[in-house]
């Protein structure tokens, strides 16, 4: 088949992130019904594949695969954990451990939400003091990569913790999977996320969650509070017949198949080394033209940039302080510029701060930035 090299655009958003041709093109197959042995085949390569990334050891661990974004793996985790009577406290640094309560409000369960402020990692003598005071919690929820902020939270000594209380500890690794280098046993976690589009390069529509047998054998006789989210039914079905409950993603799985083959090419450590190689180019860029970084380095897990707004930008480039000269910044001008040139921009989401998002997922490099930085160069000139 003549395949010809599609237009390569640079996201710079937190996922779906710029993916390689190989991949795109690892979508076109022939039809085929995804109940067929060939297709259950591909799903148990997969499986075993997705515990490798994060060396979780097959005989303890089993990947849950869902179709749809990562929110369903929140959703999952949240609704299929916790016994009757039982507590789950969710440590809330930011908006996708915000999700997390707001599901577990949305199933009346017994929430512990400890409200942490969102511009610094969680505080662990806070989580250690909440389990003190709180009895009965049973599941312990943090997110390990704010990627509205961009924080990295440090849930293996909350996982210490958790497992101390004889809790089971869930992390949304959505934005660290194949990404930063972490093994669930190490971090001390029982449950972690992710979803295809976001560290592992591939399509959108294929999420899965990576958790324990022993817990997820015992979760049969949780209550149920969701069908399609359910984690055991999920589990219980992929374990005996070697296929999702539902219609799977079919061609996303083609495409995170490949991705996989890429990912475990190219290893971790290059790859985690690749991304950071990006964070600092996009970091010294910004820094170079005035703007500034809405945290210290020293908090963040260096895959997204957050980028505080100009209040003005002067003939120097960026320029802070509500008296000087020129436009206010406009983010949708800017980003609308720089669409037009192939390079997507995103929003930041830090309460009551004005800042936007530059992120090193997907498969990008240092050059890629360099572009990236000619054409802010251009569309400032432009501007002033
Ligand atoms: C992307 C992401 C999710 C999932 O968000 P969707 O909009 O459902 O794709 C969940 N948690 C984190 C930390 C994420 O970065």
């Amino acid at each position: 088949m003549e395949r010809t090299a599609v237009k390569r655009n640079i996201l710079l958003n937190p996922g779906p992130s710029t993916t390689t041709d190989t991949v795109k093109y690892a979508q076109v197959v022939p039809d085929i019904c995804p109940r067929e042995r060939e297709f259950v085949e591909i799903m148990r390569e997969m499986k075993r594949d997705l515990l490798r990334v994060v060396e979780a050891d097959p005989k303890r661990y089993a990947a849950v695969l869902f179709c749809g974004s990562g929110t369903l793996n929140i959703d999952a985790c949240v609704s299929s954990l916790l016994p009757e009577g039982k507590k789950i406290l969710v440590v809330n640094n930011g908006s996708y451990s915000a999700r997390a309560a707001e599901a577990a409000r949305y199933y009346d369960l017994d929430l512990v939400e400890l409200t942490l402020p969102t511009d610094r990692p969680v505080d662990v003598k806070s989580v250690a003091e909440a389990l003190e005071r709180e009895k009965d919690v049973a599941v312990v929820y943090a997110c390990m990569h704010e990627t509205g902020t961009g924080i990295l939270n440090p849930v293996r000594e909350i996982g210490e913790l958790a497992h101390a209380h004889n809790a089971v500890m869930v992390a949304d690794t959505t934005s660290a999977y194949a990404l930063l280098p972490f093994t669930v046993e190490e971090e001390n976690l029982d449950f972690i996320m992710a979803s295809a589009q976001k560290g592992l390069m591939s399509m959108t529509g294929l999420s899965f969650v990576i958790g324990r047998k022993d817990v997820l054998e015992a979760s049969k006789d949780y209550p149920k509070r969701s069908y399609y989210s359910n984690l055991y039914l999920q589990y219980s079905f992929l374990r005996d017949k070697g296929e999702m409950h539902f219609t799977p993603p079919v061609q996303t799985i083609y495409a995170t198949r490949q991705a996989l083959a890429e990912f475990f090419d190219e290893g971790i450590e290059k790859k985690s080394a690749r991304h950071r190689n990006v964070w600092t180019a996009l970091r010294d860029g910004a820094l170079s033209r005035g703007f500034k970084i809405a945290f210290p380095e020293e908090y963040m897990a260096k895959l997204v940039l957050p980028v505080l707004y100009p209040d003005t930008l002067d003939s120097d480039g960026a320029h802070y302080g509500e008296d000087a000269p020129g436009e206010p910044f406009d983010f949708f001008q800017f980003h609308d510029a720089l669409y037009d040139k192939g390079f997507t921009i995103y929003p930041g989401k830090v309460a009551d701060t004005p800042t936007f998002r530059l992120c090193s997922l997907g498969a990008i490099d240092v050059e890629d930035i360099d572009a990236f930085y000619r054409a802010v160069d251009e569309i400032l000139e432009e501007t002033r």
